[in-house]
């Protein structure tokens, strides 16, 4: 039961997290219900909670029993809840954290209704009665800790840097090839991920391209986005731009992680009412620019084997890569099989709005996804190239389950295997 401050704390956060754009989405809703069969979710599961519309319901509902007349007055015929109501509560909380953010559903929605953004009020409300999800709780916790002790960690990273460095000069026979640290009016500061699988082939592309580069101290992933806390989101992205303001650098380049991406790209000028004061790029976008510049080239495989790609729902739907990848993968492949149907129609992975990283999620999760695994059976690939890397978790997760029997790759190590030295 909650207490009384929770309860008031809740509709408080109903009241300022309801704005016009999304009273506007409450209102049009035509209940026509085109974006149920949009859902992979409610496509597998069949299980109404999860049709986009009825997750916007659960805040219609709680939206009336407060600010509307005729909710307030007959809230059994108008079906309005309070934000006690511990059904309404735990189904809240189970769509809200089960959205991959894919926004499929808004692509479908003769409105273009952003569920996505109703369920940011979701998780609002349920933060305010600190109900939001643990892991990603901690997980976010955990970041901010880091970019607030970032000394302590940076001889270890530096050294880990250090010994990677000869295999990039032996892959593209430079003596001088290196990942520079904390290097000033550097033309681009790399984001990555934590991991070296996100800064080794990246390290090996930039040194051939000559850029003038260095790397981020932090990861471009933020838990505090999917927690749906815009303040800890903002300050894990405020590590990031403070860095590159620090460094005078020129551009921003995100590793292949689409809501990092748009992170930086685009919410973090909602949060602060500031535009970065620098260029933000996607991994991919500057890849494929440096091969249409001539500055990377690549060799033509010989293999058969038949390689396709899956458009990460952040970094095609929603942000428009869509050419970048197919004109790298076709200048390294003639065997490019399309998964089908495909770009703003492409079918969620399953595994993205941090759904990886929550394991009370896993089956939930990998069952999901089945609607992408035979999509992937379908073309008979050998080879699955996705530039988002929730997706690529989620994929190996797939392979695993469905027996996909296939390599998951990054687009930067696709690259990088098959650089012209
Ligand atoms: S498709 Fe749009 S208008 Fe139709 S039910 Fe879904 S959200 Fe409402
Ligand atoms: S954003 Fe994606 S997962 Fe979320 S409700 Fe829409 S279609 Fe379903």
């Amino acid at each position: 039961m909650l207490d009384s401050e929770k309860k008031e704390l809740m509709i408080q956060t109903l009241k300022n997290k309801v704005d016009k754009q999304i009273l506007y989405y409450l209102d049009i809703c035509a209940r026509c219900a085109i974006c149920r069969d949009a859902c992979h979710q409610y496509k597998i599961t069949k299980d109404p909670k999860y049709i986009p519309a009825y997750r916007a319901e659960l805040i219609r509902r709680l939206y009336k029993k407060y600010f509307s007349v005729l909710g307030r007055m007959f809230p059994n015929i108008y079906e309005a809840k309070e934000v006690d109501d511990e059904f309404l509560l735990s189904e809240l909380y189970q769509v809200a954290y089960a959205c991959t953010g894919c926004r499929r559903c808004m692509y479908y929605c003769p409105f273009s209704i952003d569920t996505l953004q109703i369920l940011s009020v979701a998780k609002a409300i349920l933060l305010s009665a600190g109900m939001g999800n643990q892991i990603l709780q901690e997980l976010s916790d955990a970041a901010i800790a880091k970019g607030e002790n970032i000394g302590i960690f940076k001889d270890i990273f530096v050294k880990m840097l250090k010994e990677s460095e000869p295999e990039i000069r032996e892959k593209i026979k430079d003596k001088n090839a290196e990942i520079p640290i904390d290097k000033k009016n550097a033309d681009v500061l790399y984001v990555a991920l934590s991991g070296m699988h996100s800064i080794l082939p990246a390290a090996i592309i930039f040194n051939k391209a000559k850029i003038n580069w260095t790397l981020s101290m932090f990861e471009a992933e933020n838990y505090g986005y999917f927690l749906g806390d815009s303040e800890k989101a903002k300050t894990i992205a405020d590590r990031i731009v403070k860095e590159a303001e620090r460094l005078n650098v020129k551009e921003v380049v995100i590793t292949e992680c689409g809501h990092a991406y748009r992170v930086i790209n685009f919410f973090y000028e909602a949060w602060t009412g500031q535009a970065p004061p620098f260029k933000v790029t996607a991994l991919i976008d500057a890849i494929s620019r440096y091969a249409k510049e001539g500055l990377i080239e690549v060799n033509k495989n010989s293999s058969s084997e038949i390689v396709t790609y899956h458009d990460p729902c952040q970094v095609g739907r929603n942000a428009g890569f869509f050419d970048e990848p197919r004109y790298l993968i076709n200048s390294i492949t003639d065997n490019f099989r399309e998964l089908t149907p495909n770009r703003t129609k492409s079918w969620c992975c399953g595994g993205g709005g941090g759904l990886v990283a929550i394991p009370e999620m896993d089956e939930f999760r990998i069952k999901t996804g089945e609607i992408k695994a035979n999509q992937i059976k379908e073309v008979q690939a050998g080879i699955v190239i996705s530039t988002c890397e929730n997706c690529r978790l989620q994929i190996n997760s797939l392979n695993e389950r469905y027996e996909l029997n296939i390599k998951v790759k990054s687009m930067m190590e696709f690259v990088a295997e098959n650089l012209k030295v």
